[in-house]
C-alpha cells in the first residue's frame, strides 16, 4: 500500500490541514502480533512531540488501568484512527478519518487481534459506521467489518473521560479488566504471576 512499509506509515500528505498541524506521523506501537488492540482518535499534542500514542494524561490512566487489570502496555497494540494531529486537538474530519482508514485496515489485518477496544465516540462511530451513544454503550461486545475482514470490538469510554468526571473511572477500569479476559491476555498474566511466586 501506498506510504505503508509493514505497520508503519511514512510521507503520506492525503490530509493538507493535518500535514500542516503534525510534527510527525504516530504509527501503532506494541506487538505486532497483539491478542489485544487499543484504538484511539488521533494523537494529542504529547503524541506528535513523543512520536507514540496515548502518551499524555489519557495514556497515564490507560497505564494505570492496564496494570490495574494484570497488563502492561508492552503486552497490548495501541493505535489510532488518524496518525496526524489535528489543529487545535479538533476531531478528524470524515474526510481524515476515511483517508487513513486503509491503514488501519492493513494493521488490523497483520496484527489480526483477538480483541478491538475502541477507545471514546470517535473510534466506536468509525468501525461501526453509525451513531454511537458511548456512555450508555461502552462495554457492549460487537464485531464490526474492517477491509475484508471481522474484528470483535470492545466498546469503550476515551481514557480522558475519567479526568472530566471522576465517576467514570470505574467504568473504565471495569472495561479494560473484560477485555483482558476477552482478549485471552488475563489468563497469561495470571499465570506469570504465579511462576514469579516461586
Ligand atoms: N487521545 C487519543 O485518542 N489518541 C491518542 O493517541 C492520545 C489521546
Amino acid at each position: 500500500m501506498e506510504h505503508m512499509e509493514g505497520l508503519c506509515v511514512t510521507g503520506c500528505e492525503r490530509c493538507p490541514e493535518l500535514v500542516e498541524s503534525r510534527s510527525r506521523i504516530v504509527n501503532g506501537v506494541g506487538p505486532d502480533d497483539a491478542d489485544l488492540l487499543f484504538l484511539g482518535e488521533a494523537p494529542g499534542a504529547k503524541e506528535d512531540e513523543g512520536g507514540e500514542p496515548f502518551v499524555g494524561r489519557s495514556g497515564s490512566v490507560l497505564d494505570d488501568a492496564l496494570r490495574e487489570a494484570g497488563l502492561a502496555r508492552a503486552d497490548v497494540r495501541i493505535t489510532n484512527c488518524v496518525r496526524c494531529r489535528p489543529p487545535d486537538n479538533r476531531d478528524p474530519t470524515s474526510d481524515e478519518l476515511s483517508n487513513c482508514r486503509g491503514y488501519l485496515a492493513r494493521e488490523l489485518e497483520l496484527v489480526d487481534p483477538e480483541l478491538i477496544v475502541t477507545l471514546g465516540k470517535v473510534p466506536s462511530q468509525h468501525l461501526l459506521d453509525r451513531g454511537v451513544a458511548i456512555t450508555n454503550e461502552s462495554g457492549s461486545v460487537v464485531d464490526a467489518r474492517v477491509g475484508d475482514a471481522s474484528y470483535r470490538v470492545l466498546l469503550s469510554v476515551h481514557p480522558a473521560a475519567t479526568l472530566y468526571d471522576r465517576s467514570q473511572r470505574e467504568g473504565f477500569f471495569d472495561t479494560i479488566a473484560r477485555a483482558a479476559d476477552l482478549s485471552g491476555l488475563a489468563d497469561a498474566s495470571d499465570g506469570q504471576a504465579s511462576l514469579g511466586d516461586f
